[in-house]
């Protein structure tokens, strides 16, 4: 569960997203089938591109993360894709799934392909019997023209294909992907309507990039040569779908908000979000190299056509109800085939929360409304708890039942949207204590508290209860995922100086010398690190500030705190002052106590650092009090 913190200022922000699924899962195929070496930049890491990775490494694709964490390099196959040795699991992605589909049919041998109920839910028929026709064969083990299923390519050929365009694009862009490997050339013609054209013209832009020939005889119709693909150096564009929450928060709170790297020559579709945004009524700034959108205090309702940019009617239907008159959405009846029934699904969260929406016969309407708060239920289906979010900004009450499932396109998503909420964040009043193990930093931030009659929040006790329940539950702390769900599902909550996770004590238990040898492999996983600062930065807004505690509140949490404090000492004072409280040895704790610095200072996210603003304090001989006296002082400044 989680509630959205409604913005107090209109954001003023430039963000930078994480790079395209679309074009991330596109730009792996098709440096998975070039000759020799690839390396893709501003790669998005999230499940559906991890499922792809996954795949492709199965067959025999090499694929490395480089050091600086965005880039990626992949040795190709030359279209030589191998055999995998075991099923190939795509989870619920449906890049992943249709365009593993023509993939294992180069393998030549039976591939076997299986995912989660959800992916075996969607359509998959047309395609699987375009190859068919060209001569793979397929055997179903459990529906027909769903997976499970066994791929065996040996007799695959090129040739003409006639394929329906109605139901998802992922079907023509599947073939096209693959099909410079194919023996002969492929001729693909489009029967019926077609559904969200530009993911074609994403497809052709990627595979040219690597050196394929497509001959556009008309809208209709491409011819794909057998020359297979050219290794290349490729810069994957931010993803513009994620994009349109962000201008769809400009737009209903009259902020300004600009996403860099998607400019006008982007190859994504859904930058065409701006356009509904400007039809509403918003200011729309496009340039080469970004999009802004300024919201104008009024939205008016629009009818939009979305068939070409479906995957932002969640966008759009959460903002509608905000417009002054009705929003008409069209074209999109498809869309119930998506992760959820997306049709269905909004039209019965909006209800749910006061709105009056209907289904048309393809799509929906929405009326304007007096929206109430309420508990969205988000189908596991990440645009619906995106989407809502936004709603969430404006309209105070808005709880998500399973805010996770954004981690399968976005899953910094809600980092991001704290980034929207930076203006307001900067009227808190915060005072953030930074600074290693033993440093005094909890006497002295408790002591300060009670000096300001602020509130005071201990985040290590956070990443400490984390651990404790980790240990308890004997999870792997290796696991960085389990770990993860375990900081999502818990619950922490201080009450008069104690500390319960889901109603038990865990004071005692987050200090025993278990949790000090493995609070900081968890402090250093980014999934729980994500979720805590959400937690910390919740914390203060309803508070309207408080003095927090921990390593990285200055630098990380709060950049915008009114002061930052990082407070250290001698490590033999910091574990003289522990051995004092614990009765232990000094020399066990300093060992410990370095140990945790160490790995507290060298992980990726969030190292313990003291912001370039903080005020540095040495506590060594000092008292607390002269310690405080001196906090509160330039507090009040
Ligand atoms: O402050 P305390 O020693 O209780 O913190 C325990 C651990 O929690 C630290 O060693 C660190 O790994 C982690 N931590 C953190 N970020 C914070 C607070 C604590 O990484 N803001």
């Amino acid at each position: 569960m989680l509630t959205i913190d409604p913005l107090v200022e209109p954001p003023n922000a430039r963000l930078d997203l994480p790079g395209s699924k679309s074009i991330t899962n596109r730009a792996l195929v098709v440096a998975g089938l070039a000759d020799g070496e690839s390396e893709l930049a501003g790669v998005l890491f999230s499940e559906d591109t991890h499922v792809m990775m996954d795949s492709l490494q199965k067959m025999g694709v090499g694929i490395r993360q480089n050091l600086n964490g965005l880039s990626v390099s992949i040795s190709g196959t030359g279209g030589g894709l191998e055999r995998p040795g075991e099923t190939l699991w795509v989870h619920q992605s449906g890049t992943t799934a249709r365009f593993c589909l023509p993939l294992a049919a180069l393998c030549g041998q039976e591939v076997t392909i299986d995912g989660d109920e959800q992916i075996k839910n969607r359509p998959h028929e047309e395609l699987c019997k375009a190859l068919q026709s060209l001569g793979a064969q397929i055997e179903y083990l459990e529906a027909p023209n769903s997976f499970p299923l066994v791929v065996n390519g040996k007799d695959l050929q090129g040739g003409q294909l006639s394929l329906n365009g109605g139901i998802s694009s992922q079907f023509i862009s599947a073939l096209l992907l693959a099909a410079p490997c194919f023996p002969d050339q492929l001729e693909l013609n489009i029967d019926g309507d077609l559904v969200s054209r530009p993911y074609i013209d994403m497809t052709i832009s990627v595979m040219q990039a690597f050196g394929a020939q497509i001959q556009q005889v008309n809208d209709r119709r491409y011819v794909v040569s057998p020359t297979g693909y050219r290794n290349s150096r490729y810069e994957i564009e931010p993803d513009a779908s994620a994009a349109s929450y962000f201008f769809a928060a400009a737009a209903i709170s009259g902020g300004s908000i600009t996403v860099e790297g998607l400019g006008s020559r982007s190859i994504q579709g859904d930058t065409g979000f701006v356009d509904i945004v400007e039809k509403m009524g918003a200011k729309v700034v496009r340039s080469d190299n970004a999009l802004s959108v300024t919201g104008t205090g009024s939205l008016i309702g629009i009818d939009a056509s979305m068939k070409e940019i479906s995957d932002t009617v969640p966008t759009l239907a959460a903002i509608a109800p905000l417009a002054s008159g009705p929003t008409v959405i069209s074209d999109v009846a498809f869309i119930a085939q998506k992760e959820s029934d997306r049709v269905t699904a909004l039209i019965t969260e909006l209800r749910k929360i006061g709105v009056q929406a209907e289904k048309t016969e393809t799509g929906m309407v929405i009326y304007p409304g007096d929206v109430q708060k309420g508990t969205i239920h988000t189908y596991d289906d990440h645009r619906i708890a995106m989407a809502f979010s936004i709603l969430g900004l404006v309209v105070p009450g808005i709880t998500l039942d399973s805010p996770q499932c954004v981690a399968k396109t976005f899953p910094s998503f809600f980092d991001v949207l704290d980034q929207v909420r930076v203006a307001g964040d900067a009227k808190l009043s915060i005072l953030a204590i930074d600074g290693p193990a033993g440093s005094g930093k909890s006497t002295l931030a408790k002591q300060v508290a009670k000096q300001l009659s602020l509130e005071y929040l201990d985040t290590g006790a956070m990443y400490r209860s984390v651990a404790a329940v980790a240990l308890a539950q004997s999870a792997s702390l290796d696991d960085e995922a389990e770990i993860a769900e375990i900081a999502e599902r818990i619950n922490i909550r201080f009450d008069d100086g104690r500390v319960y996770v889901d109603d038990d004590d865990l004071t005692e238990a987050i200090r025993s010398p278990e949790v000090n040898a493995a609070v900081s492999q968890v402090a250093a996983n980014p999934g729980v690190r994500s979720i805590m600062r959400r937690q910390q930065r919740s914390w203060a807004r309803v508070r309207g500030g408080g003095v927090l505690e921990g390593r990285d509140i200055g630098s990380v949490v709060f950049p915008e705190a009114r002061l930052k404090v990082y407070v250290t000492a001698t490590p033999e004072e910091r574990a003289r002052r522990r051995s004092l409280e614990s009765g232990r040895s000094v020399e066990d704790i300093m060992e410990e106590i370095l140990q945790r610095d160490t790995k507290d200072s060298t992980r990726g996210d969030s190292p313990l650092v003291a912001d370039q603003e903080a005020v540095v304090i040495d506590t060594t001989g000092k008292t607390i009090h002269e310690t405080s006296d001196y906090i509160e002082e330039l507090f009040s400044r």
